[in-house]
């Protein structure tokens, strides 16, 4: 391989930027001698083969991994994906980013993180069931509503969740909601889960738009990748006046410089499962990532603003709905062009923050209504943001290296408070 591919391959690892993105703040940071090495390295990483009789009697052997990467600070939080990309380095790096992302938004949560490498579209609902409980079984010692809550990420959905809730309590002898959240609601989950991730966005995009005295009304968006994050934080935005002018998903991508309709196209979707060929709209044969815009919404998945298309980018706010969609290199040059990017780890907590309405609702057996799950996430988005703004104008830092340092400092205190039992 050139020693361009080779550079390029160590811009994509994802394990590798959380840990660039980690040690820049760190560094920023008096830390106690040592403590940075223990907060840095995942708890437990576990890899299980997982046997699947397929529907039509033969077998087949997936790989699945879960990555406790901390529970300092409460049981490890994080979801579960199914994608035939995931690997033990992208799971270890999702797992650090929910520590950080919960200590963020301050819930008393780890990070976690776990996945299965297969194709969930290629597998029949009786194969992904039975895939999904052999996971869940294999697993059931790390998994617990005080040890490691999961929860549904890309590939997975309310009906695996429950799946995974009803085979951990099969192995319980009891019923436990509370080991899993963004269930269905009529087995635990809590109102407001599926919208929170989006409803984050919004509320970030929101304090953005304030901090630098812009309106989100009228603002021209860009979405790339329409699923629960990416379609409900453009509807969101829509409805505070916001026009979305471009969206993109794994079948295409389509823009309209007038706003799309995106009620009609949601419904649009609903029956051709993607985006492309929505009527009205004009296909777009560039990059998304390099649309004239306001507000770049990147929700699909990492990497995809690189050292390569980072200084094409139009707009003035990123908004990383994803997990992990900006490089480290990528996010010098996004600074230089003094591009704000609401960071991953800050941006898209809505979801975990919901998340852990619902752990809390299981437990209390207590259900909210779905405004004052609302109003409760706003409450805690909105302090969040602030907390990350003034760590950013204090240390003349940018908002990632600023959420990144408001987080490591709350893991470090509880650490400081507890010992280290070594
Ligand atoms: P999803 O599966 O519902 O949607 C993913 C979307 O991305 C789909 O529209 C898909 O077509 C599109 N996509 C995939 N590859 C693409 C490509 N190359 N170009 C353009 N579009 C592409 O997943 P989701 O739950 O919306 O998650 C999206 C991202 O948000 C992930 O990074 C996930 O980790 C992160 N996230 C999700 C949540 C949540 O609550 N769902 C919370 C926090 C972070």
């Amino acid at each position: 391989m050139s020693a361009e591919g080779v550079n390029l391959q160590k811009e994509l690892n994802p394990l590798a930027n959380a840990e660039r993105q980690f040690d820049e703040a760190a560094s920023r940071l008096n830390l106690p001698e040592g403590i940075r090495e223990i907060i840095k390295r995942p708890r437990r990483e576990t890899i299980v083969s997982l046997p699947l009789q397929l529907d039509d009697g033969t077998f087949r052997v997936f790989t699945g991994y879960r990555v406790q990467h901390s529970i300092v600070r409460g049981p490890a939080k994080g979801g579960i994906r199914y994608h035939p990309d995931v690997t033990l380095d992208e799971v270890a790096a999702l797992a650090a980013w929910m520590t950080w992302k919960c200590a963020v938004v301050n819930i008393p949560f780890g990070g976690g993180k776990g996945g299965i490498a297969c194709d969930p579209t290629q597998l029949s609902k009786g194969e992904l069931e039975r895939l999904t409980r052999r996971y869940a079984a294999d697993l059931s010692d790390l998994f617990g509503p005080e040890s490691d809550v999961p929860a549904p990420d890309v590939g997975t959905n309310e009906q695996v969740m429950a799946w995974f809730m009803d085979t951990y309590s099969m192995h319980e002898r009891r019923t436990e909601t509370a080991v899993v959240t963004g269930k269905p609601l009529d087995i635990g989950g809590s109102l407001g889960r599926r919208e929170a991730t989006g409803r984050g966005v919004l509320f970030c995009v929101r304090e953005a738009c304030k901090h630098l005295g812009t309106p989100l009304a009228g603002a021209r968006v860009a979405v790339q990748g329409f699923g629960n994050v990416g379609s409900i934080s453009a509807e969101l935005m829509r409805h505070d006046g916001a026009k979305i002018v471009a969206v993109a998903d794994v079948t295409g991508a389509i823009h309209d410089p007038e706003g799309l309709d995106i009620p009609v196209l949601l419904r649009y979707m609903a029956d051709r499962r993607g985006v492309k060929g929505f009527p009205g709209s004009k296909p777009l044969d560039t990059s998304i990532i390099e649309y004239d815009c306001d507000i770049l919404v990147p929700a699909a998945l990492e990497n995809q603003i690189t050292h390569e298309n980072a200084d094409r980018v139009r707009a003035k706010i990123v908004a990383e709905g994803a997990n992990g969609p900006t490089t480290p290199d990528a996010d010098r040059v996004l600074e230089q062009k003094g591009v704000f990017v609401i960071p991953d780890i800050l941006c898209n907590s809505g979801g975990v923050t919901v998340s852990y309405f619902e752990w809390v609702q299981n437990r209390m057996g207590f259900y909210w209504p779905e405004h004052e799950v609302n109003t409760r996430l706003e409450h805690t988005m909105v302090n969040a943001f602030n907390d990350v703004l003034v760590k950013a104008v204090g240390n003349k830092v940018n908002m990632r290296v600023a959420a990144f340092m408001v987080a490591i400092e709350r893991v470090v205190k509880v650490i400081m408070l507890r010992g280290v039992y070594a």
